[in-house]
């Protein structure tokens, strides 16, 4: 291979010999969105899009990475781990071992303790070097998290070859952890935890504050049911600005209100929250108190009346992010109206919002009407062509060879 050709596969750039593959999913949040950073729920679910990393074990203390999506090696060495060091891709997969490797002075941290994992005797002073091969479906930069799918992929892998204990729930802080610090994106632990625990055919409830996780059924497929995803192929602009902000806002609602977290609230103290509160951040405050509160609504529903029943709750919150959270473009408004207008039996932009994609809970006998009609509306809008998909909920990270 020559440095200008993106490679194919794992010995078009590495000579070890492969020891294994594993593959883990991007998710599609199905309800609960940015909540997770207020200690709330959210109701991801694991889809049928994945990354795998394939490897290979050295004999010296690198890690060497590449990808399918792009030509060249990247590497480090396993006693120079460190996050000011790391830049681009690569740093999601360094990142994780580094997290590893810290882990033991972090095992204090809110994340690591509610995970209930003790990382405390990790030691990768002896750790064999790997090089790892990634590919993927997940569309990146689609909000369906195939950042997530890359660390949880690589996490399962480093544990596995490293024979380091951990449990799931506490991967996913490791993950976290990395994306954080390593990448640099100050985002919370949603992604990973559906990445790592999602189950086929089931949604992950996931107690942000506890990381209770439940497995919910979501019976789509049995209710006649798909979730369709139109990735309108807007770039996160303002992405990560107003991720901050919109954390900022949350945090100065709280405090104003003597909570530790919004979680803390409900739908009685909004009156009260309104009085004391500017109208911006009472209306951020409004969109996660009844965020959470939908979460929860969603759960129930699901398990006493069924997947049809939930349509009017996606609806729902998507009005809450585009009116009182403001997160959502112009191109997620019409595919989440043009959806509801030809058939979908709820929408919602998902994912942290500033473009990315939506998604509408379809008849399958509709799903065609609505795909045209969303393709048809972005047409008539001016807008750039949007990719529509059917996404299915499959199981969580795996080793699968
Ligand atoms: P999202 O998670 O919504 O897809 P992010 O910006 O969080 O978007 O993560 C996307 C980034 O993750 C990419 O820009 C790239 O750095 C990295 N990434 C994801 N998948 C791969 C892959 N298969 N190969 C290389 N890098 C990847
Ligand atoms: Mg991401």
């Amino acid at each position: 291979m020559t440095d200008t050709t993106t490679p194919r596969g794992f010995s078009d750039v590495f000579d070890t010999e492969v020891v294994g593959r594993w593959s883990a999913p991007g998710r599609v949040n199905l309800i609960g969105e940015h909540t997770d950073y207020n200690d709330g729920f959210v109701l991801p679910f694991a889809i049928d899009r994945r990354t795998t990393v394939t490897v290979g074990v050295r004999t010296d203390r690198l890690l060497r990475v590449s990808s399918s999506f792009e030509a060249g090696v990247h590497e480090i060495s396993l006693d120079a781990l460190d996050p000011a060091s790391m830049s681009g891709w690569s740093s999601y997969v360094f990142g994780i071992a580094w997290a590893l490797h810290v882990a033991p002075t972090r095992a204090e941290s809110p994340a690591f303790s509610a995970a209930g994992g003790d990382l405390s005797g990790v030691d990768l002073s002896t750790a064999t070097g790997l090089d790892l091969f990634v590919e993927s479906d997940v569309p990146v930069g689609a909000g369906l998290s195939s950042s997530a799918a890359l660390e949880c992929s690589v996490a399962l892998a480093f544990a596995e070859l490293w024979s380091i204990d951990v449990n799931r729930s506490t991967l996913a802080a490791v993950g976290q952890l990395a994306e954080n610090e390593a990448v640099g994106a100050p985002t919370g632990i949603m992604d990973q935890s559906a990445s790592l625990l999602g189950r086929a055919d089931s949604g992950v409830f996931l107690d942000c504050r506890s990381l209770d996780a439940d497995v919910v059924e979501l019976g789509f497929a049995a209710a006649g049911l798909e979730v369709l995803v139109v990735d309108t192929k807007v770039e996160h602009a303002h992405a990560t600005g107003g991720y901050v902000d919109r954390r900022a806002s949350c945090e100065r609602g709280a405090a104003a209100l003597g909570v530790s977290s919004l979680r803390d609230l409900d739908a009685d103290d909004l009156a009260r929250a309104e009085q004391m509160l500017d109208d911006e951040t009472f209306r951020r405050v409004r969109h996660v108190v009844t965020e959470n509160q939908r979460v929860l609504d969603t759960v129930r529903t699901l398990r006493t009346d069924g997947a049809r029943a939930i349509g009017h709750l996606l609806d729902a919150s998507h009005v809450s992010m585009r009116d009182d959270f403001e997160i959502s473009v112009p191109e997620l408004d019409l595919a989440v109206a043009t959806a509801q207008a030809s058939g979908a039996l709820g929408a919602r932009m998902t994912g942290g919002g500033f473009g990315g994609s939506a998604i509408a809970l379809v008849p399958t006998e509709a799903r065609a009407a609505v795909e045209q009609a969303v393709v048809a509306a972005f047409a008539e809008a001016g807008f750039a062509a949007p990719t529509v998909f059917t996404v299915n909920a499959d199981e969580g990270a795996r080793r699968d060879a």
